[in-house]
């Protein structure tokens, strides 16, 4: 069998998780079905005009997960790879993401199978207006959501904004999040993931005895997340010796300045030709010897046979997913502390949360208010979690899962099953 097909795709992985966490619940296994099936999922073949006026044929997805608990929150993903149980897994990571922050949201996620670099400027506009007016019928402010990932940005957002208020024929800024500022965006979303990796990350080491600026950091993935991350992290004096992208990564054991490293992406493209570093591939930056290892590119990038390799003491998931079921199993064995995705990267849903709260009251918050409140409720579920942990003697994750999944069940139950 080849090795592709062996491995557990990001749903088998989302589902062995919940089913992990379901062992610590008492809950009834109708139930747990339930809460594990996608609410609804649609699939759009959509044709696009490219430059040479040749017409090409792209697939897109958008799965809700749960809508128990509110309308439906989650991203949308641009990458050749995407596909039906990918956007699955996502969206039901979605649906524990924002039980675990509290907020009134239920999963979603959405995504197009095609490399957006291959695109122009103007085939990518005309392909996202044209998957935002296909997935329309799922999408609202009091409906479903959605908001930036892995290849899509703010312009993305504000084409999918325009799109959708073309169509009703007045602006809705609410339809979606991490919109530009200028057309109801919200102060602090760009940083807000990568703040909430640092933040849970310090606070982990705190509960340790260690201070971040003690520590030596890797960071795999120098986008929205990544990047981030290493600057917050960098600010509180850690020491990030690598990071990497999809093109290969950068080593420098004195400690890399990831604002100047930011600067050399922004013209080069890649962290790979920065020149203050040795280059490294990303398989010797998963196993290199640092105390926080960051993964925030892809999910599945940690598999079983990476994790005994890999040497950091800490795991912040920056990025859904990066570690396989098996893998989390050998390196929790190796007692290694596993921040979980869930946790580590809410803080973008959180300020995402804020940016729709201050759409629908068109009255815009400060951005210390912003940080404020999204240190507030970062640090009061990641309380929750570690409390969680102690009670139910169980690690992070297995925590975060049954938190999540025990407010979800708490409000089906409030709702019941109609009829
Ligand atoms: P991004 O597109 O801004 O950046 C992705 C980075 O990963 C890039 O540097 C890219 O080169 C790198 N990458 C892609 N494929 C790779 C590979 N095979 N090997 C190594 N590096 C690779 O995306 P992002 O928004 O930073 O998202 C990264 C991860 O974080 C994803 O798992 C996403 O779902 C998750 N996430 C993002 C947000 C957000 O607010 N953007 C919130 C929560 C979770």
């Amino acid at each position: 069998m080849p090795e592709e097909a062996k491995r557990r795709s990001a749903y088998e992985v989302a589902k062995a998780q919940f089913l992990e966490a379901a062992k610590h619940l008492n809950l009834p296994e109708d139930i747990q079905e339930f809460l594990l099936t996608p609410k609804r999922e649609l699939i759009v073949h959509f044709p696009v005009i490219m430059d040479d006026g040749r017409l090409r044929m792209f697939t897109g997805y958008r799965v809700h997960h749960s809508t128990v608990k509110g309308p439906t929150k989650g991203g949308i993903r641009y990458h050749p790879s995407v596909n039906l149980d990918e956007i699955r897994a996502l969206a039901m990571w979605m649906t524990w993401k924002c039980a675990l922050m509290d907020l009134p949201y239920g999963g979603a996620k959405g995504g197009v199978a095609v490399d957006p670099s291959s695109l122009s400027e103007g085939e990518l506009k005309r392909l996202t207006r044209r998957y935002a007016a296909e997935i329309s019928i799922l999408l609202g402010p009091e409906r479903d959501i959605p908001a930036p990932d892995v290849g899509t940005n703010p312009r993305i957002m504000g084409w999918i904004m325009d799109t959708y208020s073309i169509h009703k024929g007045y602006s809705v800024p609410a339809v979606v999040t991490g919109k530009p500022i200028s057309i109801g965006g919200s102060k602090g979303r760009i940083d807000a993931t990568g703040l909430g990796v640092m933040y849970t990350t310090r606070e982990t080491l705190h509960r340790k005895g260690i201070h971040l600026h003690e520590v030596t950091v890797a960071v795999q993935g120098f986008g929205n997340v990544g990047s981030i991350a290493a600057m917050a992290m960098h600010r509180e004096g850690a020491k990030i010796v690598a990071v990497s992208d999809v093109h290969g990564g950068v080593y420098n054991p004195n400690g890399l300045d990831p604002f100047d490293l930011k600067r050399h992406v922004d013209q080069a493209g890649t962290v790979a030709t920065y020149p203050l570093g040795d280059p490294i591939t990303n398989r010797e930056l998963l196993t290199m010897d640092v105390d926080v290892l960051v993964p925030a590119a892809l999910e599945g990038v940690i598999d079983e046979e990476l994790a005994p390799e890999v040497k950091a003491r800490f795991i912040a998931e920056g990025a859904n997913g990066p570690l396989t079921v098996e893998a989390d199993k050998i390196l929790l064995d190796k007692g290694v502390t596993i921040i979980p995705d869930i946790l580590c990267n809410a803080g973008g849903v959180v300020v995402s949360y804020f940016e729709w709260v201050q759409d629908l009251q068109s009255f815009f918050w400060t951005e210390d208010e912003i940080r404020r409140q999204l240190k507030r409720i970062m640090l009061t579920n990641f309380d929750a979690v570690w409390d969680q942990a102690l009670v139910k003697n169980v690690d992070l994750r297995t925590a975060a899962y049954t938190l999540a999944i025990s407010r979800v069940a708490e409000a089906l139950e409030a709702r019941g099953v109609y009829p």
